[in-house]
């Protein structure tokens, strides 16, 4: 092989979910990852359906280009199609402009370090060397990643602007594309798509068609145009992303901690000693990303930041700012073919709940039994809910039973049984439950609006546990309100610590 840059060194991953979870002994779901800035969760559009077109013709080419993909990204950039280069990520494109504009004895600059250190790669890789004497190309990363900063643009030309955050702050490079600006930007980020691989250059036409002359002919799969596609369709909302930003910085201040300020996704943090602290939190299973004098921290959502806040007050010793999370935890991932359902449960909670799988009615149900069994639960998701609600509602019950399940563990020193009586208006419901490990279910409600009783059995069957309702009343939404609210007042019951010993007089479950 050909000789690089003796200063070359290859990207360097951060250690793998399952190398984490072994480092902190508990299992790979619970690791807690801050340090990728990717999306909390997948888009609703990325659902086995968008794929189902493209993975019918998996066996063809994506003859005659993407001609869904790249009009569609067009219109969303504001340009035309001739102005789009596609790349596998953003990152095939960084070396696509590298190798396009730069060889041996040729020098790449590259504004604001600390920044993306693929740029350096992408460099050396094309056999030029980095440096600021008469460069061939300039990059620059805004926002910048890592220190979230948007400084002005650089006046080098050529010059390629990496906005793999653009959506996070809105500001864009791209009336400069007709003044030797190359764009580049992602699906990884806002877009929630980092494992689909897709990004794309806007460049002016000229540029642009040299670029995809010099590029590899078919650089993103069928399947992940097809998300992309899918994606573009219904743009995300970064609002919530950016008011948790705010959040969490106003937090990490009161810790007596100084991040900088930000127009991405995460947040840079100078600190005393950021190598051993971020050990420290990969110990416990939350992984920030560490550099020498600071850490960064991908937004994630409130619960999970605090989670990290959490961590991170009880690693400086200071009182934490957030209120304790709820014992007995655990995080379960259920998807299938028709449903994806995320649930982050703890048994000794504060009645912290959100649901929210878009299956109206069932969420509200869910709501109200993990509200009234004292739980805190997180649990959403997507679901071909086209096809009406069962199963998204189905899988939701069945995922939180089996968070259930988990969070009792070998269910010594529980309780066991639980019951109630919750009258609602007109409703009453009468529920006793049993978490010795055995499903079984005698359900009589008087009316149904239509999968309560099916929900009931559904969580019985995965948290392995018997659950007996009886419900009466006029109004159907009453008398299964009243009956999921019964089995939360029964479960709050039975999921208490009482002893240490098995609660059966076989003395197993
Ligand atoms: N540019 C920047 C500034 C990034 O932070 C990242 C991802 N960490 C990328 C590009 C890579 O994006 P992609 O997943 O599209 O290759």
């Amino acid at each position: 092989m050909r000789a690089l840059s003796p200063e070359f060194t290859s990207y360097g991953w951060a250690p793998s979910t399952a190398e984490i979870a072994r480092l902190a002994g508990i299992d790979p779901i619970e690791v807690v990852r801050f340090d990728g800035n990717v999306a909390a969760a997948p888009l609703s559009s990325s659902r086995p359906g968008a794929i189902a077109g493209a993975l019918a013709r998996v066996h063809t080419y994506p003859h005659g280009g993407y001609t869904e993909l790249v009009p569609a990204i067009a219109r969303y950039a504001g340009v035309g199609s001739e102005n789009v280069v596609l790349g596998a990520g953003a990152d095939d494109l960084i070396a696509l402009c590298a190798r396009a504009f730069a060889g041996p004895g040729d020098t790449v600059a590259i504004a604001d370090e600390p920044t993306y250190p693929l740029f350096r790669i992408a460099a050396w890789l094309a056999g030029a060397e980095v440096g600021d004497e008469d460069p061939v190309l300039t990059f620059c990363c805004r926002p910048n990643n890592p220190t979230g900063a948007l400084d002005p643009v650089p006046g080098a030309r050529p010059l390629v602007v990496d906005e793999a955050y653009y959506e996070y702050c809105g500001e864009t490079a791209l009336p400069l594309i007709d003044d030797g600006v190359i764009v580049i930007r992602t699906f990884s980020k806002a877009f929630g798509l980092a494992g689909a691989r897709v990004g794309y250059a806007l460049a002016d036409v000229a540029t642009a068609a040299e670029l995809n002359a010099r590029q590899t002919p078919a650089p993103v799969s069928t399947l992940s145009a097809a998300l992309a596609v899918a994606a573009l369709d219904s743009p995300p909302d970064v609002a919530p992303v950016v008011e948790e930003r705010e959040r969490l910085a106003r937090a990490l201040r009161s810790l007596g901690l100084e991040p900088l300020p930000s127009s991405a996704n995460f947040l840079y943090m100078p600190v005393d000693g950021a190598l051993r602290l971020s050990e420290q939190l990969l110990r416990q299973g939350l992984a920030v990303r560490a550099f020498p004098d600071a850490i960064r921290i991908s937004i994630v959502d409130r619960e999970d930041d605090d989670l990290l806040l959490d961590a991170l007050a009880r690693a400086l010793d200071r009182p934490s700012p957030v209120a304790a999370p709820g014992g007995r935890r655990v995080r379960r991932l259920r998807a299938t073919a028709e449903t994806r359902i995320a649930v982050r449960l703890a048994l000794d909670g504060a009645s912290r709940v959100r649901v929210a799988t878009g299956a109206g009615l069932y969420d509200h149900f869910l709501e109200q039994l993990a509200f009234h069994a004292g739980f805190d639960l997180i649990l959403e998701g997507a679901g071909d809910l086209e096809t009406g609600p069962h199963h998204t509602a189905e899988d939701a019950a069945l995922a939180l039973g089996d968070a259930l399940s988990a969070a009792l563990g070998d269910r010594r020193g529980i309780a066991r049984y639980g019951d109630a009586v919750v009258p609602m208006d007109d409703a009453v419901a009468r529920a006793a439950v049993d978490l010795g490990g055995r499903p079984a279910t005698e359900l009589r409600l008087e009316r149904d609006p239509g999968l309560a009783e099916h929900m009931l059995a559904s969580l019985a069957q995965s948290a392995r546990c018997a659950i007996h309702v009886e419900a009466t009343g006029r109004d159907e939404h009453h008398v299964a309100e009243a009956a999921f609210k019964a089995v939360g007042r029964a479960l709050r019951t039975a999921v208490r610590l009482e002893s240490a010993g098995i609660p059966s007089t076989k003395g197993t479950l």
